[in-house]
């Protein structure tokens, strides 16, 4: 399908484009397709558009993977389909280990995820050898697979795109977890310790940025970090849409009638 760059949702269909790809490859599955659709429906609401909260958030969460001594960031299908460049990128500014970690485990894709990443550049990719593979203990049946050398002893992990039981088992084994989920109601959101409410495809480009200018800034780092108040910005968030939803609703209501009407002289 060929996509018009005039057209106004241009973007959004090229990104479609890349998760379906994904998709046929075998590196996204099907319920992959529908969270995506559930984030999509979020990024309208808040205007397609990285907010100045969600701004503040991936500074605070680029600021603790510099600061933290085994960040690990954890790669699933969507992630490697959309901003894969990016994710190995911030792995070498922040010193983090990128891990492939599916809700939806197989071999084949975590081995073709992991391909992926080292295409874009990763020199180790973690969560492929079955070898190394451990279990999280706060989590049911086959989702609580981890990597020994990664997640499994992670003081920091980004999920960008996450599971809510599984980002709160994280966090109960005492784990700082910043999210990067465009629902600010999702329980990952409300569950992480830094929550970047944002679509990936603009968060990651603006944290390698944000990496490049804080690296070796441990002071400014740990400034911005005490500044942070996780549910003080998920509120922020909120309001946004909040706000942006009564603009527009005034703004139907004082336009011309919109609902369609009998011309006069037709009967009903
Ligand atoms: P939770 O389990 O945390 O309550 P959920 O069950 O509603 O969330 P999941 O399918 O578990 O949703 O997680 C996927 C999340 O990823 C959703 O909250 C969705 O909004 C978000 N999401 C999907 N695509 C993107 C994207 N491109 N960028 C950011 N967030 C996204
Ligand atoms: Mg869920």
């Amino acid at each position: 399908m060929e996509i018009f760059p005039t057209h106004p949702r241009a973007e959004s269909l090229r990104i479609r484009k890349k998760l379906s790809e994904a998709f046929e490859k075998g590196i996204v599955v099907p319920e992959g397709l529908a969270a995506h659709g559930r984030g999509e429906a979020f990024d309208y609401l808040i205007g397609e558009t990285t907010t100045e909260p969600a701004r503040r958030a991936a500074e605070a969460g680029v600021a603790l993977l510099l600061l933290s001594s085994k960040p690990v960031i954890s790669v699933n299908g969507n992630t490697a389909a959309l901003v894969a460049s990016e994710v190995v990128q911030l792995a070498k500014l922040t010193g983090s280990k990128l891990e492939v970690n599916l809700f939806h485990p197989s071999p084949e894709r975590e081995r073709k995820i992991a391909e992926i990443l080292i295409k874009e550049g990763a020199e180790e990719v973690l969560g492929v050898d079955p070898s190394y593979s451990t279990t999280i203990p706060e989590i049911q049946s086959y989702r609580r697979k981890v990597d020994r050398r990664g997640i499994a002893q992670a003081d920091t992990v980004l999920v960008p795109l996450e599971d809510g039981d599984r980002t709160q088992a994280l966090r109960r084994l005492g784990k700082n977890v910043i999210a990067i989920d465009l629902n600010p109601l999702s329980r990952t959101s409300l569950a992480a310790s830094i929550t970047i409410v944002d679509n990936i495809v603009r968060a990651l480009p603006l944290m390698v940025k944000i990496a490049e200018e804080l690296k070796g800034w441990p002071e400014r780092q740990r400034q911005i970090l005490k500044n942070f108040d996780n549910r003080e910005n998920l509120a922020r968030s909120l309001s946004i849409i909040l706000h942006r939803l009564e603009e527009l609703s005034k703004e139907l209501g004082v336009s011309p009638p919109s609902s369609p009407r009998l011309s006069s002289g037709l009967t009903p």
